[in-house]
């Protein structure tokens, strides 16, 4: 019997390397180019007939993504993936190479603000009907499939809400239906949670959050069964949704540090969640690995730490929220998330800001909600300035 031995994930994300030319470089270089030569008519023609696997047009394949989407597959256990411009562009590709006029979609109501905007406002534009569920109910979804029913959507954890959804539990339903489980796994990242492993089908990312991890450059990708990627691929080579090869190569080099640094993220945001789980100012502080999440027994269950996020309520509301935010002397006020430097938010005064009252409490933003990225600086360091803020905005 022979046993050839499979490299951990962590490995495969820092050995998994474009093929060295003959410059024999160590890093993978920049392929920085549009478009790719071929020696004879005869090789581009059969290039374009796809008798080979040679790259034509960066639009289509180029090194720096093939290598970024190669680690990505072997990461989330995925046979094939195509990698975009966005984690927006990832998520609407998923959506409009596997959906038509006439079909419906069925998505968890807790999901990122602009997928929200595409399911409620774009989708319906081409005749693609949706229905949100409640993800604290999840029993109640099987009864939202319609005959033109095509795909589950979700995102565990939600973003800002940290609400959890158990994924075999849903991949059982998509199953028995022929449904398609889609999963954003943006928040948890393949180091800490493997949708695929659980049932899902495709697994969508925004690259610019925490696998790029020093907010520096948009990116996205969408891995997933090999039937369904090639639907993906092909509305994408002619729409145009391509990652640049420079941010590939940057997403590419991200993965190699991807475990330590998810790893750190994820005990420093526990260890923050639970000093602040005792704070007088706060009504309550929600981790995924605080055992008082309502949902803890799915992040048991499903994910190998709880992530570099921790949201709580402030005491006094939205005017609170804002002079929390302007007491904060070295959390960085900003939109993004995933950063190595922490970044603290208030989703109602800014993000959620234009919806109403109802509308944000419909998607769990409640007034005094804030949102902490954690980053790598020393936990001590991260605490403190949350702590005096806290202090200084009574
Ligand atoms: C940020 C985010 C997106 C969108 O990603 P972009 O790279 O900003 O387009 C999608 N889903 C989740 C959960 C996100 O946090």
């Amino acid at each position: 019997m022979s046993t050839e031995h499979q490299y951990q994930p962590e490995t495969n994300a820092i050995r998994i390397q474009t093929e060295r030319t003959w410059q024999m470089e160590h890093s993978t270089p920049m392929f920085l180019t549009s478009s790719f030569c071929f020696d004879t008519a005869e090789e581009m023609r059969a290039t374009f007939a796809d008798e080979t696997e040679d790259n034509i047009y960066t639009r289509f394949s180029n090194p720096n993504v093939d290598e970024f989407v190669q680690k990505m597959c072997a990461l989330e256990g995925a046979a094939a993936g195509y990698a975009t411009a966005s984690g927006m562009s990832a998520v609407f590709a998923s959506f409009m190479a596997l959906l038509k006029t006439g079909d419906h979609l069925i998505s968890a109501r807790s999901v990122f603000g602009s997928t929200h905007t595409v399911i409620t406002k774009f989708l319906p534009k081409w005749g693609i009907a949706y229905t949100y569920f409640d993800v604290n109910q999840p029993e109640t979804l099987e009864a939202l499939i319609k005959p033109n029913t095509r795909m589950i959507f979700v995102e565990t954890p939600s973003n800002p809400g940290l609400e959890m959804v158990d994924i075999a539990y849903l991949s059982g339903i998509a199953k028995k239906h022929q449904l398609i489980l889609n999963v954003d796994n943006c928040f948890a990242t393949p180091v800490l949670q493997k949708p695929i492993l659980a049932g899902a089908d495709l697994v969508t990312h925004s690259a610019t959050k925490w696998i790029d991890g020093q907010g520096r450059v948009l990116g996205g990708v969408v891995v997933g069964r090999q039937d369904l990627i090639k639907e993906i691929y092909a509305f994408c080579r002619s729409t145009g949704p391509a990652m640049s090869p420079f941010n590939a190569w940057v997403l590419s080099k991200s993965l190699e540090t991807l475990h330590i640094r998810m790893e750190r993220h994820a005990a420093s945001a526990l260890s923050l969640a639970q000093s602040l789980e005792s704070n007088p100012h706060l009504q309550w502080v929600k981790y995924p690995l605080l055992p008082s999440h309502p949902q803890y027994a799915i992040a048991l269950q499903q994910m190998t730490g709880g992530g570099g996020i921790v949201c709580f309520e402030l005491k006094g509301g939205v005017e609170r929220g804002a002079r929390f935010l302007n007491a904060l002397k070295m959390l960085s006020l900003t939109a993004n998330l995933g950063d190595s430097r922490s970044i603290a938010s208030h989703p109602a005064s800014t993000t959620h800001g234009k919806l109403t009252d109802a509308e944000r409490m419909a998607v769990g933003i409640t007034p005094g909600l804030i949102r902490i990225s954690v980053g790598l600086e020393n936990v001590r360091d991260i605490l403190h300035d949350i702590e005096q803020a806290l202090d200084h905005s009574k």
